[in-house]
């Protein structure tokens, strides 16, 4: 895939204080590890971890939450994440497809049931789940004569701004022995190569490509009119069909992009990705897919002539081939939309069956006599995955092409002309072996299947991974939506239980995750159980998932737990039908045309949520406890499928549909050394896919893998092996009887579940009362401008309101319909690692990171345990997340304001700042967590080398690393305690509301619930950590070190310091407060004391601030000296400018050195924006090949230092400020950026964020100029003996030693 990223940095100035750029001062990255939320709803979010997104982006955050196997490193951003199932809208979350006979078993069970009763109910019932569901009545689909199809749906979100996708249905399972890898670089070769595609830069379009086993993809993100007012559609349309059907080859073009590819597939090589591929090598061992990755063969990319390319275009690039997706906000009627694709599409003539190859010569000129295929067509199975789209779900029966080929072959009685060639004729066939039916050994997968093992030195953790394959369903009867419910509701209850072992768990397991979904990429759907533990603990771990496999699999769900989770899943589904017209337009599309792919029905918000009430009233226990049979027979009896098979045969209305499912595939990541305790050492990168932990993705992400390379590296790494262990470590040694004999678990027993008091109130009405009576809650003065009123009114710029409550927390609050119903509030501690004191002990260094995440996992408040806690939460729809960073403890918490969720969240919120509950398990297994992250750092290539740019930067012993196992070992709970309630406490606390709620009640809840939390008598001040910029020695300035592996990577980074974002601009070097720049007054000297005035603590905001205004050609000059004066004495001015300067440095960095020198494939620039912190620093990150990584670090700073030589034109200002601003204007949608701009308004220790800034940010950009940026871009010191770089390298040979050699 091609990111063409321009866009990466978190450049905004008002930014949630969580969002900056802090992935790169290497806080501990909690959001990496296996995080059990306190009050994670695995409603909402399925698996253990779980951050908390707003419910608008369900369908994203099912996206986030995955863990791409490829994100940390290659940042994905644009690249929609397809691997994740369609979902019916009413469904959110992790759903999955079942097969049609799970459907029809499923109401088996009922209608015997109801037989005693008449045929009435039974009949009813019947009818109502064969009833088709609803398509979306604004889906316009059609198909042009020559063949291409289109999907066209108007979405409202972002306003005025559209998604154009064309879809080539050829990927890299379609490629020959011979083109592994081609269909990619054929990509990269039509997508980059095409001028009107890059003419669309600059226009305020974003655009991309990826290729998957089945697609090629090529999208536009565009405005609806351009910068001149012209009608963007047509014009991207055009792009498309210059990309799709007019590319040029040129070879300069074809050279370029080998290498881009070649360095694509270098950074991609983490650990993660290849454990990725070793799953999905055995994962899919009877088809295609475990062995034609889309990254293909490095040494066959390198050999490719035109002529290749050109062939293997011509035989899959025709309008027949591709489907065009059309979703935005059109402001026309469809029929215009597909009069345009008609206009622009419809001239592309096409092929017949048997015309003749593109010639050799080829040239753009000659493109109609060029539309061919070299293979007759016919005979060949097409893939059940390609059902026709107009046919909808209807002929999903497996003979989707048939049913085409008929309609374009219509005119075959015209014997004259051959047919037209049709869309998936010559494809190869993608079978599976499916994990249900008969033990027949020809027809299924063996009866118990053997554990594949993957070891490697890199892996730190015990990985197991139990498959089951099932052919995808198509959703489009009320049937097949009934049982998506079912399902939805047992994923969920097993998640919950799993959690409630976790904090039991001796030896504690890190995750155990079930998925159940589907994939139009892989073709099929597939159940996982994954299992993840420190080697020592594999065992327990997966006695945990089996048992509690079993128990669902043997005794079903309790009668609470269903109606619970019904209840939670309608209230979930309720809010996303009202949230129908917010939901961005590239998620409908990725969802329409994911949904079409498997051959769902694509529904409406509404109707879906409609539907599901209906069905939601047939769901009974026996049906649930039928399906739970069926769906967890895999894991919970691996190896005696004899068995269940003969039970099922005797009793088959007690299982659905198809009867019991099995492991198809079963396999084990696993370290090669442990240490001679048995406990994982420092020797790994992270474990498995793995990233994020969050196995419960179920499919891989099969983007771009190599398996010749995985062979070979296995073939390196067995050598590797061979050689002796690191020091004080001994080989992991667990043979495949062992994991064998702990899954299957014979004799184990297990009893029937028991039911959890579900509190209806956390506080009843009693305890508010004598609450309010007590304490007496109260509004205090809050300051606006000079004066200070108690109730200022709503703010008429900004729609914001600010609060003070008596106990002293600062309330801001706005109303926004972003969500219907949905809210979110944010509580901010200032102080967050910040706050940390230095060294080891009780109360030191580490306290607050190790704090906040012992008090997230111990999740009691108040008198209520942490299942009632959570199940209160998911009951009423409410989600927490709770973490730290530099400058900030953060709680978030999610919630829907009807049928009382808002007055739940506020309940949680009182209790947890009142009465929080710490437990010392808590505080032990949050220290394990961290000393398992410190070892993962040490020998991931990119953390390890970033740690080593800090630490040259700012001393090995500076302030936001991760604590030490010393510092980990001094602190006790007490001391933790001490620590965090010195600054959890409402004097030093504020409190930012975005959503969807009445203002009046919102009031209410804030003096009720947070004007009760008791004040502490004196807070502490808040200990700062000394910052200091170190002057090293050359050796340590610039750092080279080498991480043994069988892999060859690179990354190297270069960091120094940089301006702060908040501060008057006469400290700025050259700089006076009149605006005038005196640039020869730009020292090396000038700008150290310039960032040494930084340094010092911000003063008061002075004087008013006054919106800005921007410089006209004609002015007097005193006028433009007034102007230019006053908008750089605006307090937003650094940030502003800050964030347009990282844009221009982010586009010149990828132009120059990806795409001309073609020495990465990922380079960016970012800068810290702390708001108290009075420090700065950049850091650009790239990567490359071992060989190449110093020039790509040398081109990376030459283009940092060539903006002195190449000043900034105005093209590239306008360019960046396009983008900020349209940035800008589609996160003003999003209640989490609204968060972001809200905070700390009134927080006195961030004295110049006020609510003029909020008022003024669109003009602050739009007034800035080329010479502000330069005042700016002059302050960072970028000379050898000023900035710090590191490379890390790995690889078998060390070049470093070579060199010395
Ligand atoms: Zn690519």
């Amino acid at each position: 895939m091609d990111t063409i990223k321009y866009n990466s940095v978190n450049s905004d100035p008002n930014a949630c204080p969580k969002k900056g750029v802090l992935k790169q001062t290497n806080r501990v990255d909690l959001t990496s590890r296996p995080r059990l939320q306190i009050l994670s709803s695995p409603v909402l979010r399925s698996g253990p971890v779980s951050v908390a997104k707003p419910s608008k982006h369900l369908f994203n955050s099912v996206f986030d939450g995955v863990a791409h196997p490829n994100k940390a490193a290659l940042s994905l951003k644009a690249k929609p994440n397809l691997k994740q199932l369609w979902l019916p809208p009413g469904v959110s979350g992790r759903i999955y497809d079942s097969p049609k006979t799970l459907v029809a078993a499923s109401q088996a069970p009922q209608a015997s049931q109801t037989r005693g009763g008449g045929e009435g109910p039974a009949v009813k019932l019947k009818n109502l789940l064969s009833e088709s569901v609803k398509r979306e009545s604004k889906l316009v689909t059609g198909r042009l004569d020559n063949g291409m199809e289109y999907v066209i749906l108007p979405n409202k979100l972002p306003p005025k701004r559209f998604e154009a996708h064309l879809e080539i249905h050829a990927g890299s399972v379609d490629e020959q022995p011979d083109e592994q890898g081609m269909a990619h670089l054929v990509e990269h070769v039509t997508f980059l190569g095409s001028r009107k595609r890059e003419n669309l830069l600059g226009t305020g379009a974003r655009a991309n490509a990826y290729t998957d086993f089945h697609h090629t993809v090529f999208h536009v993100h565009a405005p609806l009119t351009g910068s001149v007012g012209e009608n963007m559609i047509p014009r991207v349309l055009e792009a498309l069909r210059e990309v799709a059907f007019e590319p040029q080859f040129l070879e300069e073009r074809i050279e370029k992009e080998r290498k881009a590819v070649t360095a694509e597939a270098q950074m991609m090589n983490t650990i993660e990705y290849r454990v990725d591929c070793q799953l999905l090598q055995f994962l899919h061992a009877e088809n295609n897919l475990s062995c034609r990755f889309p990254i293909g063969h490095m040494d066959q990319v390198q050999r490719w002539t035109r002529e290749q390319l050109l062939k293997f275009w011509g035989k899959w690039y025709f309008p027949a081939n591709a489907t065009l997706y059309l979703v935005g906000d059109f402001e026309r009627d469809a029929k215009d939309v597909v009069s345009w694709v008609n206009d622009c599409f419809g001239r592309i003539p096409a092929p017949r069956v048997g015309s003749p190859l593109p010639s050799a010569t080829f040239s753009p000129s000659d493109m109609a006599a060029s539309w061919i295929s070299k293979r007759a067509e016919g005979g060949s199975k097409a893939s059940s995955l390609f059902t026709s789209l107009m046919g909808g779900g209807a002929n999903s029966g497996g003979a989707g092409a048939g049913g085409q080929n008929t309609a374009a072959n219509a005119a075959e009685g015209n014997v004259a002309t051959p047919p037209l060639k049709t869309k998936h004729s010559v494809r190869p066939p993608v079978e599976h072996l499916f994990g249900y039916g008969s033990l027949a050994p020809a027809t299924a997968v063996p009866s118990q299947v053997p554990i594949s093992v993957f070891r490697h030195p890199l892996l730190q953790q015990f990985m197991l991974t139990l498959f089951c394959k099932l052919p995808i369903q198509p959703m489009t009867r009320m049937g097949d939506l009934r049982v998506l419910l079912m399902l939805r509701i047992i994923l969920s209850v097993f998640q919950f239980r799993i959690n409630g072992r976790y904090v039991q768990a001796d030896p504690p397991f890190q995750a155990i995750s079930l998925d159940v979904s589907d994939s139009s990429r892989e073709g099929c759907a597939v159940s996982t159980l994954t299992i993840t533990a420190e080697p020592s603990g594999w065992a327990g771990a997966v006695r945990v998932a089996v048992e509690e496999s079993r128990r669902v699999q043997q005794h079903g769900l309790t009668e609470g737990e269903l109606s619970r989770y019904l209840q939670a899943i309608l209230r979930d589904s309720s809010q996303l039908a009202g949230q129908a017209d917010k939901i961005p337009s590239i998620d409908t599309l990725n969802f329409v045309m994911e949904g079409l792919s498997c051959g769902h029905v694509v529904m409406s918000h509404r109707d879906a949520h409609e539907a599901l009430l209906k069905v939601a009233e047939t769901v009974t226990l026996s049906d649930v406890n039928a399906l739970c049979r069926s769906v967890m027979a895999f894991a919970a009896f691996y190896g005696q499928e004899e068995e269940l098979v003969q039970e099922a045969a005797g009793n088959p209305a007690a299982f659905a549909g198809l009867g019991p499912t099995r492991c198809t595939s079963v396999v084990a990541c696993l370290p090669a050394y442990v240490d001679n305790e048995g406990h994982s050492i420092s020797q790994g990168a992270v474990s498995g896919r793995g990233a994020n932990l969050n196995p419960a993705s179920g499919h891989l992400d099969a983007d771009t893998i190599d398996l010749e390379q995985i062979k070979s590296q296995m073939k390196q790494q067995e050598e590797q092996e061979a050689k002796a262990a690191p020091p004080g470590a001994r080989t992991f040694d667990l043979p495949s009887e062992e994991i064998i004999k702990a899954l299957r678990a014979d004799g184990l027993t297990v009893t029937p579940p028991l039911d959890i008091e579900l509190p209806s109130v956390l506080l009843s009405d009693k305890e508010v009362a004598e609450l309010v009576l007590s304490r007496r809650p109260s509004f205090a003065p809050v300051r606006v401008g000079t004066r200070s009123m108690v109730h200022p009114s709503t703010c008429p710029n900004t729609g914001v309101v600010q609060r003070r409550l008596a106990n002293g927390i600062y309330v801001n609050y706005r109303h926004t319909d972003n969500e219907p119903s949905g809210g979110l509030i944010r509580v901010l501690f200032n102080g967050g690692r910040l706050a940390e004191k230095v060294g080891a002990a009780a109360d030191g260094f580490g306290a607050v990171a190790v704090g906040v995440r012992a008090l997230s996992e111990s999740g009691a408040v108040g008198r209520w345990s942490r299942e009632q806690v959570e199940m209160f939460c998911v009951s009423n729809l409410v989600n927490c997340a709770l973490d730290s960073d530099e400058e900030n403890i953060v709680l978030d918490v999610h919630f829907v304001v009807d049928n009382g969720g808002m007055k739940s969240a506020f309940q949680f919120l009182h209790l947890f700042l009142d009465q929080p509950v710490w437990d010392d398990h808590a505080v032990t297994r949050a220290k394990a967590a961290f000393l398992t992250g410190q070892k993962l750092t040490q020998k991931s290539l990119e953390r390890a080398s970033v740690e080593r740019v800090m630490s040259a930067m700012l001393g090995p012993d500076r302030c936001f690393r991760d604590p030490t196992p010393e510092e980990l070992q001094a602190l006790t709970l007490d001391g933790i305690k001490q620590r965090l309630s010195s600054l959890m406490h409402t004097g030093n606390m504020e409190v930012e509301v975005v959503g969807d709620f009445d203002p009046r009640q919102l009031e209410e809840y804030l003096l009720t619930y947070l004007g009760t939390v008791r004040p502490q008598p004196s807070p502490l001040p808040i200990t700062s950590h000394p910052l200091k910029f170190r002057n090293p020695p050359r050796p340590e300035r610039h750092q080279r070190w080498h991480l043994q592996d069988s892999d060859e990577r690179a990354c190297a980074y270069i960091g120094g310091r940089a301006p702060v974002r908040w501060g008057p601009i006469n400290g700025l070097a050259g700089a006076n407060h009149l605006g005038v720049i005196n640039t020869s007054s730009i020292t090396p000297s000038a700008i150290a004391a310039s960032l040494e005035r930084d340094a010092q603590p911000l003063g008061p905001l002075v004087g008013s601030v006054l919106p800005p205004v921007g410089e006209k050609a004609i002015m007097t000059n005193a006028t433009r000296q007034a102007v230019t004066a006053a908008r750089r004495a605006h307090p937003l001015f650094r940030s502003v400018i800050l964030g347009l300067l990282a844009e221009i440095i982010n586009s010149r960095l990828f132009t120059t050195v990806r795409d001309t020198l073609g020495l990465t494939y990922d380079v960016d620039f970012e800068t810290t924006m702390f708001d108290r912190i009075r420090y700065s620093w950049f850091m650009v990150h790239v990567t490359s090949h071992p060989s190449q990584i110093e020039a790509a670090l040398n081109a990376s700073a030459s283009v940092l230092r060539d903006v002195a030589a190449q000043p900034i034109s105005r093209h590239e200002l306008l360019r960046a400020k396009t983008t900020l601003l349209t940035r800008h204007d589609s996160d003003l949608k999003d209640n989490n950026y609204w968060i972001g701009l809200l905070s700390h308004l009134q927080n006195p220790l961030v004295p110049h964020k006020v609510l003029d800034c909020l008022r003024d940010l669109k003009a602050m950009y739009e007034c800035a100029t080329v010479e502000d940026v330069s005042l700016l871009y002059a302050q960072f010191d970028l000379r050898d003996d000023a900035i710090f770089t590191c490379v890390g390298t790995s690889g078998s040979k060390n070049p470093l030693e070579a060199a010395t050699k």
